[in-house]
C-alpha cells in the first residue's frame, strides 16, 4: 500500500480518537451538573419538611395560647357568676362560659389532628434528609471520577496531538490537504472499500475506481460521500477462497483503435488463472496461472483500464482453449465498440 496512504490511514484512527476524547471531555462536566441538580433538589425538599414542622409548631403554640385565654375568660366569668344579682345575669354568664368551652374544644381537636400531621412531617423530613446524604455522597465519588477521567483523557489527548503532528509532517501535503478537508466534514475521512463498495456509505464503485483502487494506484474517494478509499490486501486474500470460482470477463483495450484483448479471469482452488484473446479474431494469446493468491490481487493492475464484458445471457460454461466461439467474439465486441472491418483481419 502507498506510504502516505498508510500514514492518512493511521491520522484517521488518532483524529476520532482525538474527538471522541474531547466529547468525553466535554460530557464529563455535564454529568456533574445532573446530580448537583438531583442534589439541589434534594436539599430543596429538606428545607420544605422543616419548613412545614416549624409552620405547625407555631400553630401549636397559638392554640394552647388560645386555650389560656379562654380559660381566664372562664376564670372571670366563673368569679363574676358569685356576686351576680339577677337570675338573667347568671343565666348569661353561663352562655359565655359554655361559648369559651367550645372554643377551648375546638383549639385541643386542632393541635391533636396538628400532631398527627407532625409525626408525618418528621417522617419526611427524616426521609428527605436520608437522600440528601446519598447524593451528597455520590456527587463527591462522581467529581472524583470526573476529575480523574478527564486528566487521564487530557494526557492521552497529549500524546495523541503529539503523534499526529509528527505523522502529518512526514504525508505529502497535497494529500494531507485533501484528507483534512474531508476530516473537518465526515466522522472518519478514511474508509475501506471492499465487494466493489465504500465501506462507509455503501454506494458502489464505478469498476474502473475500483480496479484503480486494488492495484494501489493514486488516491481515490468515493464519488458519494468524499472519503479517501483503500483497499486492504489481507482481505482480498483472505476472501478468495470463499469465491473460488468466480470468473469475469474483461475487455482490455489496446493502444490504437479497434485493437485490444478479451479477458477472461478465473479463481480456481486458492489460484487464479487469467486468459487473452484477440479482440479481433478471438484467438487465444496467452495464459498466465498464478498460486495462492485471488485473480482480483494478482491482476490487479490489468483491470485498472479494462471494461467489465457481461456475456451472462450467453452459454459461457464451456473452456474457450484456442478461439472464443463466434457469438461471444461478437457480443464482446458489440460490448467494447470494436469493429470489425475486413481489412483488419
Ligand atoms: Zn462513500
Amino acid at each position: 500500500m502507498n506510504q502516505d496512504l498508510e500514514k492518512l490511514i493511521e491520522l484517521d484512527k488518532i483524529g476520532q480518537e482525538i474527538s471522541r476524547l474531547k466529547d468525553e471531555i466535554a460530557t464529563l462536566p455535564k454529568k456533574v451538573a445532573e446530580i448537583e441538580a438531583k442534589l439541589n433538589t434534594a436539599k430543596s425538599q429538606v428545607e420544605a419538611a422543616k419548613g412545614a414542622i416549624k409552620n405547625q409548631e407555631a400553630n401549636k403554640r397559638k392554640f394552647e395560647s388560645d386555650i389560656q385565654d379562654w380559660q381566664q375568660k372562664i376564670s372571670k366569668f366563673r368569679e363574676q357568676s358569685l356576686s351576680v344579682k339577677t337570675n338573667e345575669q347568671y343565666k348569661a354568664l353561663m352562655t359565655e362560659i359554655e361559648f369559651a368551652e367550645k372554643h377551648i374544644g375546638e383549639c385541643e381537636e386542632k393541635i391533636l389532628v396538628g400532631m398527627e400531621s407532625a409525626s408525618a412531617l418528621n417522617a419526611e423530613l427524616q426521609k428527605a434528609e436520608s437522600e440528601l446524604k446519598a447524593e451528597t455522597a455520590e456527587i463527591e465519588r462522581e467529581k472524583a471520577h470526573v476529575k480523574s477521567v478527564t486528566a487521564e483523557d487530557e494526557k492521552r489527548l497529549a500524546e495523541l496531538n503529539k503523534q499526529r503532528d509528527s505523522i502529518r509532517s512526514g504525508v505529502d501535503s497535497t494529500m494531507l490537504s485533501h484528507f483534512e478537508r474531508i476530516a473537518t466534514k465526515r466522522k472518519g475521512a478514511i474508509a475501506e472499500a471492499y465487494d466493489e463498495k465504500c465501506g462507509a456509505c455503501n454506494v458502489m464503485l464505478r469498476p474502473q475506481k475500483y480496479n484503480e483502487l486494488l492495484s494501489g494506484k493514486g488516491l481515490a474517494t468515493c464519488d458519494s460521500c468524499g472519503r479517501i478509499l483503500y483497499a486492504d490486501p489481507n482481505r482480498l486474500a483472505n476472501k478468495a477462497p470463499l469465491k473460488s470460482n468466480e470468473k469475469i470477463w474483461y475487455f482490455l483495450p489496446g493502444a490504437e483503435e479497434n485493437s485490444g484483448r478479451f479477458a477472461l479471469f478465473a479463481n480456481s482452488k486458492g489460484s487464479c488463472s487469467v486468459r487473452t484473446y484477440d479482440a479481433v479474431t478471438g484467438r487465444l494469446m496467452e495464459k498466465t496461472v498464478k498460486k495462492k493468491v485471488g485473480f482480483r490481487e494478482a491482476f490487479a493492475d490489468m483491470f485498472t483500464n479494462g471494461l467489465h464484458l457481461h456475456p451472462e445471457h450467453l452459454d459461457m460454461h464451456q473452456d474457450f482453449d484456442e478461439q472464443l466461439p463466434a457469438d461471444v467474439l461478437e457480443e464482446f465486441q458489440l460490448q467494447a465498440h470494436i469493429s470489425t472491418v475486413p481489412a483488419a483481419q
